[in-house]
């Protein structure tokens, strides 16, 4: 600490701000509207909030305090949103691959969910997508599954950000009979959590062709009366395009305006085959767009026209998918692989250039999200969700560009410091509120039963 400066300097009562923890010496890259890129940066936190961004110098000048973290070589910017995530299918990472996707779908995942999906392995799945998303620098993440209120305990107790949401469905799912008592229960969640500062409940319907029109309605209904927003899976295939025109007579786009349910307050997953109507509409009605671009690939359901819809205004974030349609939640790669999808299908390399794709999994993903008021930037007033990169490796070296750097070079493995709320979760690598080991023989216990009845089922 001696060698910041701080030290000294610290006893003097000479009226600066004396902060919780001081960020000194680091590449500071803030996304903050006028795009601050700082040498020798410091960041300032106190109360879970950033009270200081700036020179080291002028920091050291404004502030003090005896937690000092040491940016020599790091870079400093904000943590990164996952704008669509099933965290707890973590535990079925690679079970079936290279698979179109109702095929995938119906005779793979489905029936697994059916056999597996209970409080106990949504609550390892989590905590095993908890983990790797700290990990590789993600702090906030949108999701929708089962057994919210399982998800929402271990995000409690972990320290991580997110929004989750209670898939509705025509059928009976795990936690509910009917969309009614799915629905309940979410009420009864969100008024349980309302005051909590990370977390947040939702409200989601799975998609048009599994969720008929009055589910959507009444979660749109009851998303607007408790003021969160409504999360759903919309234009993901070419299957799905036809089959809701076929049914309603719309675009899927175009059916969920039919029905009344698209606007700002409506987040949707893929939006792939968009008719230029649909694309306009998204626009106008100032929709949530959640690009997920690996999985998009991996089910060879297509591109998203993401560099139309940014033309247009429309609000987009990037994310990962659950990882049985990606295989990682690394927000690192799924920038890359943005940047380069986009760059492959349009024969345009100046498509989703490098600080653009960075927005997305930042200040852009939280006003994705509706919550750019709270993170996705490193500016006063924000709170503290802070990641410190590694700088030290070959392939971060020499660096021109600092967006190039991040979505080009840098992966998820260089996040070694993260903060959320201005609580350290992970510092030089190490989980600290996570015991991994433990996460790990679960996640194994897990395996070998789904293993087991793989078996049974080849054999019966
Ligand atoms: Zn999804």
């Amino acid at each position: 600490m001696a060698e910041n400066g701080f030290e000294t300097r610290s006893g003097r009562n000479d009226g600066r701000m004396v902060a919780d923890t001081l960020l000194v010496h680091g590449l500071v890259v803030t996304m903050d509207p006028s795009f601050r890129v700082i040498e020798d940066g410091g960041v300032a936190v106190k109360d879970g909030k950033i009270v200081f961004v700036g020179k080291t110098s002028d920091l050291m000048n404004t502030c003090t305090g005896s937690h000092v973290i040491d940016c020599h070589r790091k870079l400093v910017m904000p943590g990164l949103v996952n704008a669509h995530t099933h965290a707890p299918m973590n535990i079925f990472r690679g079970y079936a691959d290279d698979l179109p996707l109702n095929e995938w779908l119906y005779n793979y995942i489905f029936p697994l969910e059916a056999a597996f999906v209970n409080r106990d392995t949504v609550r390892t799945g989590t905590r095993l997508a908890i983990a790797e998303m700290l990990r590789s620098g993600t702090t906030t993440f949108n999701d929708m599954y089962f057994y919210t209120d399982v998800m929402a305990e271990e995000a409690d107790r972990t320290g991580i950000r997110g929004i989750f949401t209670e898939a509705l469905v025509d059928q009976p799912v795990h936690n509910g009979n009917t969309p009614g008592e799915v629905m309940g229960l979410t009420v009864e969640m969100i008024q349980q959590w309302n005051d909590h500062p990370r977390i947040r409940i939702a409200f989601a319907t799975h998609a048009p062709y599994s969720a008929n029109p009055d589910i959507y309605r009444t979660a749109k209904d009851l998303a607007d009366k408790y003021n969160v927003p409504l999360h759903t899976h919309l234009s993901e295939t070419r299957w799905e395009f036809d089959l809701i025109q076929e049914q309603y007579g719309h675009t899927p786009v175009g059916h969920l305006e039919n029905i009344g349910v698209l606007d700002q307050n409506l987040i949707i997953a893929h939006a792939i085959h968009l008719t230029e109507n649909d694309r306009h509409l998204l626009a106008r009605r100032n929709v949530g767009v959640a690009h997920n671009p690996q999985c998009n690939m991996k089910l060879a359901n297509g591109t998203a026209p993401i560099p139309e819809l940014l033309k247009l205004g429309v609000r987009v974030g990037i994310g990962t998918d659950g990882v049985a349609s990606n295989n990682d939640l690394d927000l690192f790669d799924e920038m890359r692989s943005s940047a380069l999808a986009h760059k492959l299908v349009t024969g345009d390399p100046t498509v989703m250039d490098a600080r653009t794709v960075l927005e997305s999994v930042t200040s852009g993903g939280a006003r994705m999200l509706g919550m750019d008021h709270m993170i996705g930037s490193l500016e006063t007033g924000k709170q503290a969700d802070i990641i410190i990169l590694d700088l030290k490796s070959p392939h971060a070296w020499p660096h021109f560009n600092i967006y190039s750097l991040i979505a080009y070079s840098l992966r998820g493995s260089d996040v070694e410091t993260v903060m959320i709320d201005g609580k350290l979760l992970m510092e030089n690598r190490e989980l600290l509120h996570l015991d991994e080991v433990a996460l790990y023989s679960e996640v194994q216990d897990i395996h070998q039963k789904i293993s087991h009845w793989q078996r049974q089922k080849q054999t019966s």
